[in-house]
């Protein structure tokens, strides 16, 4: 199968639900992102800054990033210029600072808060109590150079399904819920960004709007194994 050929089999699937993809471009080269544009795709998503900038840089400038790894506050600065999303926001001091870089280019970027759901430690995001901490700061309606578009949740990688599908659930009980107590209709307040290339059917079923899928559109990423003395 061609990258054009699941790009288009993933946007047939898609088409009798309102769910966007994000074509996961990470490792992945430029022929590659170019061959998923030509069969029309235009939004992608990375989890490196460093190969992001660089990437953004070669490709069409009609290409919409997302950010989906974990961000350091110092590398805001690089991405803040061009970003479309940052969906794994986990404190409410990378919010603050990408509304300083936000403001900076005169832009108003949006984010989802990237909560965990999965059972492994190794994940990014707030727990339960810290989101609503968060969404309960008096600092947050100051920062008029972000807009909070939803949540996102990586579910645990695992083969039972009836798992994966408690854990998308629940973040979809949780979006409902936030969005009715913290945000008003005219917020859009509306993405909720769940499921990959192995969970994206249950995560469409339990209510995702957005799914992220790399695999399944380029093929099976590579792993590089550094040694220490390698650099
Ligand atoms: C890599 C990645 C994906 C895509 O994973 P696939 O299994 O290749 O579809 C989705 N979301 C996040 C946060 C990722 O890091």
């Amino acid at each position: 199968m061609s990258i054009r050929n699941n790009i288009e089999g993933l946007q047939q699937e898609l088409q009798a639900h309102e769910v966007t993809l994000i074509a996961v471009s990470k490792t992945k080269s430029n022929e590659d992102i170019l061959e998923a544009y030509e069969a029309g795709q235009r939004l992608f998503g990375e989890n490196m800054v460093q190969e992001l900038v660089a990437k953004q840089e070669a490709l069409p400038k009609d290409i919409e990033w997302h950010l989906i790894g974990h961000l350091q506050s110092n590398k805001v600065k690089y991405i803040a210029p061009f970003i479309v999303m940052i969906q794994s926001v986990d404190s409410l001091n990378l919010l603050k600072e990408i509304n300083k870089y936000g403001a900076k280019n005169n832009r108003v970027i949006d984010c989802l808060l990237q909560v965990h759901i999965a059972d492994e430690e190794a994940k990014f995001g707030f727990d339960h109590a810290e989101l609503i901490e968060v969404l309960r700061d008096e600092a947050l309606s100051d920062l008029k150079n972000i807009r909070i578009r939803g949540l996102m949740g990586i579910a645990t990688n695992t083969d039972n399904e009836k798992h994966i599908k408690e854990e998308f659930y629940e973040l979809k009980m949780l979006f409902d819920g936030i969005k009715v107590s913290f945000f008003r209709k005219e917020d859009s307040f509306d993405t909720l960004s769940m499921g990959m290339s192995s969970d994206y059917t249950i995560a469409i079923e339990q209510g995702s709007t957005m799914i992220r899928v790399g695999s399944t559109v380029f093929g099976k990423r590579v792993i590089k194994h550094f040694k220490a003395s390698e650099g």
